[in-house]
């Protein structure tokens, strides 16, 4: 009778430990898991509600940057990766807020997408990395103009440091992020040759993007 006891018991108590080494595994995964920080991407879509950012007759660039920044959303999400964006409609937002929801979010990189201007006339993509870029800022603006000129642009006009007016400067949101940045001048708006190249190959353009943030995500992960 006492061994049938002591049996049941042992039983019991084997029972109650697997119970436990299971809840405690558990706990330690989701532990680790929110410790690890989540890799993710801020797309910022330049300008927005009364900041139309560059003009061409009717065509206005923030919306141009808008149908672009979406569908790169669309690509970076079809490959798992968590996107956050500024703005997603014609909102306007000032720079310091946009900057202020990547560095909330603790993004991994930010990319803002723009269209360049000029009135001397001018076409092709440039870079924007801020005027003492890590590796990683450079090697996310040579991936997304390299996987560009895959796709099809008028020209490229490499990545450059700094700021277009002042090469002692920054641009806004390269400067205040706390992540890598890079801001994308994707043609330009004032040439009819880079907004039909722009329009055709909307859908190739937004993947080149995904592919060169992808490719920089995998080469942190691998550090
Ligand atoms: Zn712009």
């Amino acid at each position: 009778m006492r061994t049938r006891y002591n049996k049941r018991f042992l039983w019991l108590l084997l029972a109650a430990a697997v119970s436990i080494g299971c809840i405690l595994l558990t706990v330690g995964i989701v532990y680790t898991e929110s410790l690890r920080p989540e890799i993710s991407v801020c797309l910022d879509a330049g300008h927005g509600g009364e900041d139309c950012g560059a003009t061409y007759g009717e065509r206005l660039e923030k919306d141009d940057n808008l149908r672009l920044t979406l569908l790169v959303r669309d690509k970076l999400e079809a490959n798992g990766i968590k996107v956050y964006l500024t703005r997603e409609d014609d909102t306007y937002l000032t720079l310091a807020e946009r900057c202020k929801i990547a560095n909330r979010k603790h993004c991994t990189l930010f990319v803002a997408l723009h269209r360049n201007s000029s009135e001397s006339g001018g076409a092709g993509v440039e870079m924007w990395v801020k005027n003492t870029p890590s590796d990683t800022e450079w090697a996310l603006a040579e991936n997304m103009l390299s996987a560009l000129e895959d796709a099809g642009i008028s020209k490229a006009r490499g990545v450059k440091s700094g700021y277009a007016k002042n090469a002692d400067g920054n641009y806004y949101v390269n400067a205040h992020t706390d992540m890598d940045s890079c801001l994308a001048e994707i043609g330009f708006i004032t040439s009819d040759k880079d907004n039909t190249l722009f329009d055709e190959n909307l859908d190739a353009y937004a993947t080149a993007i995904a592919k060169g943030i992808i490719e920089t995500l995998d080469s942190m992960t691998e550090e």
